[in-house]
């Protein structure tokens, strides 16, 4: 079972406009995979209709083999997402930011406590665990929401352009943990608008434009025929 499949999938919003022409896409379990267009491709579109914040016209989407449709529920348990906006409660601290995400997903207390702890530790940001949100810079911001995405442990992690508005360094340190991650089994879709981001990172990539999938394929063959 591929971990995402999505079959014929359109999005025309309230005021008409046709976001999505009816795309298909197969991301396997453990794939590194970049979703790569222009602002307005489509790609936070996409996104949304996967963890279903966005409903969509026509199509099928499927996780770990569950359709949305069906058990919704059940395909969120697979599911870690980083959007691209900041979220969370900023005048809550960032400890409780993680651990208050467990209760949505039906995760003990304790459990939520320790992988809250784990990821914080992995993500360099242990030492602001009682700091509020909003006391945060951009990019610490960017890896608490990648720490609150991982505390059920999901098997496939979605990223909305994780590195914008993320100075070089810190870049090079996200983009070091989410290799981790990968090389540890977590399947990672990121959506970006850099080639350099997903040539950096992911083993294959679609490119979107204007609602349609244009190249689907490995990020060396896409790089070969450049
Ligand atoms: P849907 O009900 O299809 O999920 P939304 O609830 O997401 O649509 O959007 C409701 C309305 O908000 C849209 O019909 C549109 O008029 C407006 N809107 C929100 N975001 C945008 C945007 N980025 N560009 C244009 N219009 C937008
Ligand atoms: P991307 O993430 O690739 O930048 P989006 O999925 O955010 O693209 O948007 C795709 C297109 O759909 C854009 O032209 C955007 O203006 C439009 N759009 C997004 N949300 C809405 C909405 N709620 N209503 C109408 N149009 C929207």
């Amino acid at each position: 079972t591929p971990a995402l499949r999505i079959e014929n999938l359109e999005k025309s919003y309230d005021n008409g406009f046709v976001a999505l022409k009816g795309i298909s896409l197969e991301v396997a379990q453990g794939d590194f995979f970049a979703l790569l267009g222009p602002n307005g491709a489509g790609k936070s579109t996409t996104i949304g209709i996967i963890c279903s914040l966005v409903s969509k016209s026509g199509g099928k989407v499927a996780v770990h083999g569950v359709d949305i449709d069906e058990d919704f529920p059940a395909a969120k348990k697979f599911i870690g997402i980083v959007p691209q906006e900041f979220n969370f409660n900023m005048f809550e601290k960032v400890f409780d930011i993680v651990t208050n995400q467990a209760g949505f997903y039906g995760l003990p207390r304790a459990l939520a406590s320790e992988r809250a702890e784990k990821y914080l530790r992995e993500l360099g940001l242990w030492d602001k665990r009682d700091v509020t949100g909003r006391m945060l810079s951009g990019g610490m911001k960017r890896r608490l929401m990648i720490a609150r995405a991982l505390v059920h442990d999901p098997k496939l992690l979605i990223l909305d352009e994780p590195t914008a508005g993320v100075d070089i360094e810190m870049r090079r340190g996200m983009w070091e943990f989410l290799q981790k991650l990968n090389a540890d089994g977590t399947t990672i879709i990121l959506t970006t608008h850099y080639l350099e981001e997903a040539e950096a990172l992911c083993r294959n990539i679609a490119i979107i434009n204007h609602g349609a999938i244009v190249e689907n394929t490995s990020i060396k063959d896409l790089l070969r025929r450049l």
